[in-house]
């Protein structure tokens, strides 16, 4: 199966000590996913189709997406422009994220509708997320969802992660419009419950699936934190308990950890309830260790 994520992926600067060492690395929520999907199976193929500049970090991160066996091959140059940036600074050990992402290579990603088309082509799944909707302008999202739609049509599956940021956007009622066009060109969509009651009002977490599944969508999982987990699909509905983890350290990537583990048994025709225990195992670790990019295998 080959497997195509796309979205932004960010520099990531993160203190070291007092006297001000930052360290870099490079994390954002679509890539996030397909790096756990190469480690929780190798013999996936997986691309990161994003935006990226011609300078030094961007070539960073191009190694960065190389070196986790990700392919660049559908990275979309953006000469004029560079990698997006966030900086984490920790105040009694609580962290707050600044960004300099405003005018990233990665907000292009878009910008060649034929360059996408091929990209989806080439792969059988693809996966989006509604932060990657959020960095376009409204051609740029016009372009990505008539190309998903188009895909879908051909007979590609078409993943997505509402990811609610309001941050990101104009204001509520333009995400939550653009999200549910998101869903509309989705075959599965993976929302967060938290996110979801809060910006549309869902009652439980059935009620979030139901929304999508109206929108077109024929599986949904709603992650719940530690609560219940609710998903439904054409074989049927039900829900799974969150297997409690000893020690929460930080919450960072555990949806787009767990994200990575059901799209991987996509495509190898395991059962849902299987591959849902399988996340669950995977962003349980995560969440027990800090940062986005966690060196664990469920297995
Ligand atoms: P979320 O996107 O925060 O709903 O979390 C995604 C998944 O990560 C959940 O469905 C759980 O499998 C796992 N997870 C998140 N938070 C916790 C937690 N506190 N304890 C155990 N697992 C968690």
């Amino acid at each position: 199966m080959k497997i195509l994520s796309i979205g932004e992926c960010m520099g990531e600067l993160s203190p070291q000590d007092e006297a001000g060492t930052f360290r870099l690395q490079f994390a954002g929520d679509t890539f996030n996913t397909a790096w756990y999907l190469k480690r929780f199976n190798g013999d996936i193929d997986v691309s990161f189709l994003t935006g990226l500049g011609t300078d030094a970090i961007s070539e960073k991160l191009r190694d960065a997406i190389s070196d986790a066996n990700i392919s660049a091959a559908h990275v979309v140059d953006v000469p004029d422009r560079t990698v997006g940036l966030y900086l984490i600074s920790l105040e009694n050990g609580e962290r707050s994220f600044s960004y300099w992402r405003g005018q990233s290579a990665a907000r292009r990603l878009a910008s060649d509708p034929n360059a996408l088309k091929h990209a989806i082509e080439d792969h059988d799944l693809i996966y989006f997320s509604g932060i990657t909707l959020a960095i376009l302008d409204a051609d740029g999202r016009d372009t990505l969802l008539c190309a998903l739609r188009a895909g879908r049509a051909d007979g590609k599956t078409i993943a997505f992660d509402p990811n609610l940021r309001l941050r990101l956007w104009d204001d509520t009622d333009t995400m939550l419009q653009v999200i549910m066009a998101g869903a509309a060109v989705s075959d599965v969509v993976l929302p967060s419950f938290e996110d979801e009651a809060t910006w549309f009002k869902d009652a439980d977490p059935k009620a979030t699936a139901d929304r999508y599944l109206a929108a077109g969508a024929s599986t949904v999982v709603v992650k719940n934190g530690s609560d219940d987990i609710y998903y439904v699909s054409p074989d049927g509905e039900g829900t799974h308990v969150v297997p409690p983890v000893a020690n929460v350290i930080d919450t960072t990537a555990a949806g787009d950890s767990f994200n990575a583990v059901i799209l991987a048994g996509l495509g190898e025709g395991t059962s849902l309830q299987d591959d849902i225990a399988e996340a669950c195992k995977l962003s349980g670790a995560v969440v027990q260790a800090r940062g986005a990019l966690v060196s664990v295998t469920s297995n």
